[in-house]
């Protein structure tokens, strides 16, 4: 029986924009998941999206150089960090943002959240869409605006539907977060895409973050930002979580367009007044990783040949079995859909995305998150993987060159089991 709170405890008023709200889904499987594998249940952790790879040596050995770091950093960042990002967005995207307009922060997600607290303007997201852009913007009490897509249009963002919606209230201020190669889906936009859907963000003035977390995953040729056509209204965030294999050590970073210093002031301010600055440390070690070098070179090329591989692995044997899927161009993920299996899946009680995740977590140990945590309607039979869950060490060791079918039978043998699990669960 739940105990009546004694008299004497303190009001305890809830945050009406946090009430109900529970932990972000992404960080929620990962721990049902890890509870699951230590009550002895075998499980393929496919929810969390986290890099499989090890941090770069070079990276860890400059963090062990500088553990002793102690001192509180400046709140913008560690500038020699700051001149490294600025350097890492010339080289690898051939974009100029100035070294004093980036911002370092604890994790891009921290610093996403202060981008929404401190513009004040409604967010524009896609559906489907990364699981805590909309928790953010209800937190601080923004209106989320969902823009609808199509799955001719890869589940992205068209310039029509950006069109369409900002044509309602052409002054309203708005932030599209624009994220690419993208969470769940793993598409990217090419450059034409990005220069029409760049043109409607100038035509209504409206703010982008170019979420470019997943940028060094890219799994042919090279990335192309919306800040190419759209400079003066675009921010950029990237980080160590992703291509660099850290996502625990919590680092990221934006880059503002001059013309946009108000904004970066205003974060910085808020920053100054809640995180202060971020871990001395690991701000030394990203140093070295956004310098990069020949070491980082390699070191990408192989991830990226193993994470190309799976995805076309996981892709091949989902449509085989009936799935509709968009091809990934990056990132490590995929969203199947499952709507040629309606009818199959409600004869076993199945309608929502919900339960299809559930029932295959129960039935075959595959863990997945479903479409509704990005936005989806419920009754959306969709899915988010995450092919992660491998030894990612073993395998880029391994990846000299194209992995076969051999390669992913030896190296991630969990990711081949799952993908033929989940295909034959759902034709049951
Ligand atoms: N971005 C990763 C994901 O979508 C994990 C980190 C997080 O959500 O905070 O799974």
């Amino acid at each position: 029986m739940q105990q009546d709170a004694p008299a004497s405890a303190p009001h305890v008023h809830l945050n009406l924009n946090v009430r109900g709200l529970g932990p972000s889904a992404t960080l929620a499987i990962n721990e049902r998941s890890a509870e699951l594998s230590a009550a002895g249940r075998e499980v393929f952790r496919l929810g969390l999206g986290q890099s499989p790879f090890p941090v770069p040596a070079p990276v860890v050995e400059a963090l062990r150089q500088h553990a002793a770091e102690k001192d509180y950093l400046p709140v913008k960042g560690l500038p020699a960090l700051r001149e490294a990002i600025s350097g890492y967005l010339e080289r690898t995207e051939g974009l100029h943002y100035r070294a004093d307009h980036v911002l370092v922060g604890p994790g891009t997600k921290e610093l996403m959240f202060l981008l929404q607290l401190v513009y004040y303007g409604d967010l524009v997201i896609p559906t489907p869409s990364w699981v805590s852009y909309a928790p953010q913007a209800h937190i601080i009490g923004r209106h989320i605006r969902w823009l609808p897509t199509r799955p001719e249009d890869a589940l992205g963002v068209t310039p029509e539907a950006l069109e369409g919606l900002c044509r309602e209230d052409p002054e309203r201020p708005r932030l599209l977060i624009l994220n690419y190669p993208g969470n769940p889906t793993g598409v990217a936009y090419d450059p034409p895409q990005l220069e029409a859907i760049a043109a409607v963000a100038r035509r209504y003035r409206v703010l982008v973050l170019a979420d470019e977390i997943y940028s060094g995953t890219r799994f042919h040729g090279e990335h192309v930002s919306i800040a190419r056509y759209y400079p003066e209204g675009t921010i950029i965030s990237n980080g160590l979580s992703k291509w660099c294999g850290a996502g625990g050590w919590r680092l990221g970073a934006v880059a503002f367009p001059s013309q946009l210093g108000w904004l970066r002031d205003g974060m910085a301010a808020v920053a100054s007044e809640t995180f202060t600055s971020t871990s001395a440390p690991i701000q030394h070690a990203a140093v070295t990783a956004f310098r990069g070098g020949d070491w980082l070179d390699d070191y990408l090329v192989r991830s990226r040949r193993v994470l190309r591989a799976l995805a076309a692995h996981f892709q091949g044997v989902l449509t085989d079995a009936g799935a509709t899927c968009a091809p990934a161009q990056g990132g490590f993920y995929l969203f199947p859909r499952f709507e040629a299996h309606r009818e199959r899946l409600a004869r076993r009680g199945i309608d929502t995305g919900p339960a299809l995740c559930e029932r295959l977590l129960e039935d075959t140990g595959v863990a997945t998150l479903p479409g509704s945590v990005f936005g989806r309607p419920q009754e959306d039979l969709s899915l988010r993987l995450a092919y992660v869950d491998f030894d990612g060490a073993a395998a880029l060791a391994a990846a000299d060159v194209e992995p076969d079918a051999a390669f992913l039978q030896r190296y991630c043998p969990t990711m081949v089991t799952a993908a033929h699990r989940l295909a034959d669960w759902v034709q049951v």
